[in-house]
């Protein structure tokens, strides 16, 4: 009886190491005409240059209403 209680605490298969993501090196933008090289940690086709910004908007109150005294 322990003994089967024993062998049913093996080691855990989610014990496998991660490996590193990367994305290839010596990629290159995506863009046509633009050779700028991608770092094999950037998941983008893009380089940053051509990469779609997204900027944070600040939602909520950031007009200020000029008041007119
Ligand atoms: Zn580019």
């Amino acid at each position: 009886m322990r003994e089967e209680s024993l062998i049913l605490r093996g080691a855990s298969v989610q014990a496998l190491p991660r490996r590193n993501r990367t994305w290839g090196r010596g990629r290159v933008c995506a863009e046509e005409g633009c050779t700028t090289r991608l770092s094999m940690y950037n998941r983008s086709k893009l380089c940053w240059n051509h990469e779609p910004i997204r900027y944070y908007i600040a939602r909520g109150r950031k007009k200020r209403r000029a008041v007119a005294a």
